[in-house]
């Protein structure tokens, strides 16, 4: 049986790996000049790394790892510590630091180690973040489904005095390149549930490399050992119909391409553009129209001397940029000889349109109100990323849109961080999850076997289960003193 697989980033490789596996005939065909998508790297004319972007992974990560696993690459990630830094005006740093302590006090600590340290918002309204993130945390699945009604900026003005939860600002920008007042807030919820839920979710991993390095090739050396066939520059431009199944698939607009099977592993954007009209007589077509795009752009500047020593990630509230690492820092074996600043800038809907110099010129000015030892500092040159950006807008609602990896066609599936997946509203852990589920769904439906890939991801409880009930015996016994105190007070 052999399978066409649209789009060579990370679910359409991790997809040909799968099917390679459970014996298909596997042929994949991508668009661009690089296989690896919006997780890909490259060198530039002088022989620097330029990632598609600044990626971090976490250890809830689970089916990613496992993936990396099976590949043998799992130690290209490094693991950091669990802290996230706040640069503030004038060099002012705060730090958000995970303690070693069992959930949710590990929380706690790490709120406590904020309060003393951000200036961004008056300490008494950073009380009312912790006990908004904390009750959060104790959410039971049903009322996080609900939030997907909200916007997280509807859930926390319900919550705290207005600003109060500006610390999660950056956060959310970088994950989903859309503010918190637009953002859907079980999808953040989501998020904050999984940092914050053992001490040691939290812990950041970077590639150890290029992005792409660390994983593309291996992959690509796995599927042409099996047999599989991959290419490059070959753009799908029509998927051709014949009743309820896919006949054919056209590639760069005359080549058509046919397999028994085929695996749409192209994001949303793409896919809808080259469904034949008949597609949109099925609502689950018709729902790829509701993605709207987030734009992103990537910044990387390097200098001629250190600006900081923090080997983790950053956030800044108020600049073009949201989180960005020193990868000097972070990969001091590769960047030598002064910092190398990675930044995500997003949302990016203002800025995408201005010339690269524009964008540079802000962001400098940024870093250096940042940095103050940036003022001094040369920038030895700057790049800014364009290609290969953005994600879905996880707008609130847009959850029951993403499309279930079997498609109402026959013989047609989907992968892709976008499609379904309780995992997340999109990154890399989507991708894999939803490859793992896409080959799950073909094994059954095609080969009649049940083949388990995917693996839930469990968090430590430490000390949370206790809460809820600490809480009501707490109100129980305070209940009963006021009790006998109005009982005394009556005697009297
Ligand atoms: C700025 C930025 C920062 C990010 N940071 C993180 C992070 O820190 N952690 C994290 O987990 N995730 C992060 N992500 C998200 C992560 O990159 C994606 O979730 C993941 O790479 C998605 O993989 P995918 O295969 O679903 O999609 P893609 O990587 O988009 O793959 C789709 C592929 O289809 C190809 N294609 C498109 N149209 C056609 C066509 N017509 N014919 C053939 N091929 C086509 C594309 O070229 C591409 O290779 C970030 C993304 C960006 C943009």
């Amino acid at each position: 049986m052999k399978a066409l697989i649209l789009g060579g980033g990370m679910s359409g490789l991790a997809t040909a790996i799968n099917l390679l596996d459970l014996g298909l005939e596997v042929e994949l065909v991508e668009a661009d000049e690089i296989f690896g998508g919006r997780a890909s790297s490259w060198k530039d004319e002088d022989g620097d790394m330029i990632d598609n972007a600044l990626h971090v992974f976490f250890p809830y990560y689970a089916n990613l790892l496992n993936f990396f696993r099976k590949m043998g690459i799992e130690d290209n990630i490094i693991w950091k510590q669990t802290e996230f830094y706040y640069m503030q005006e004038g060099g002012r740093e705060a730090v958000l630091r995970f303690a070693n302590l069992p959930a949710p006090f590990h929380a706690a600590a790490a709120f406590y180690t904020l309060l003393r340290s951000y200036t961004g918002v008056p300490r008494w309204k950073l009380l009312f973040t912790a006990a908004g993130m904390g009750g959060a945390v104790m959410y039971s699945e049903r009322k996080l489904e609900k939030l997907d009604e909200m916007t997280f900026g509807q859930w926390a003005v319900r919550r705290a005095p207005v600003d109060a939860f500006l610390p999660m600002e950056p956060g959310i920008n970088g994950l989903t390149f859309t503010p918190s007042w637009m953002v859907s807030a079980k999808v953040m919820l989501n998020w904050f549930r999984k940092v914050a839920a053992d001490p040691d979710s939290a812990r950041v991993g970077f590639a150890n490399g290029g992005l792409g390095d660390i994983w593309v090739g291996t992959c690509l050396d796995y599927i042409h050992s099996k047999g599989g066939k991959t290419e490059l520059r070959k753009a799908v431009t029509s998927i051709n119909l014949e009743g309820n199944r896919v006949r054919s698939v056209t590639v760069n607009g005359e080549e058509e391409r046919t397999a028994d099977l085929y695996v749409s592993c192209l994001p949303p954007f793409s896919l809808r553009r080259v469904l034949p009209r008949e597609a949109f007589r099925y609502q689950y077509f018709r729902d790829l129209w509701h993605f709207q795009y987030a734009p992103s752009l990537s910044l990387q500047v390097w200098f001629d001397r250190k600006l900081t020593d923090v080997d983790v990630t950053f956030f800044s509230n108020n600049c073009i940029f949201n989180t960005y690492a020193d990868l000097s820092n972070v990969l001091p074996h590769i960047f030598t000889g002064g910092s190398m600043f990675e930044m995500v800038l997003s949302p990016a809907d203002h800025i995408e349109g201005l010339p690269d110099e524009i964008i540079f010129d802000i962001a400098l000015e940024q870093i250096r109100s940042l940095f103050p030892s940036a003022r001094e500092a040369q920038v030895r040159k700057y790049k800014v990323v364009r290609e290969r950006q953005g994600v879905y807008r996880p707008l609130p609602g847009m959850e029951k849109h993403r499309p279930y990896q079997r498609s109402p066609l026959d013989n047609l599936y989907l992968a892709g961080d976008y499609t379904r997946t309780h995992v997340s509203s999109g990154g890399m852990e989507a991708a894999i999850w939803t490859a793992n589920h896409c080959a799950e769904l073909i094994a059954l439906d095609k080969l009649g076997k049940s083949h388990i890939l995917n693996v839930e991801w469990k968090p430590k409880k430490g000390l949370v289960p206790l809460i809820k009930p600490a809480t009501r015996v707490g109100a129980a016994l305070a209940g009963l003193a006021l009790a006998r105190r109005m009982v005394k007070g009556a005697k009297r």
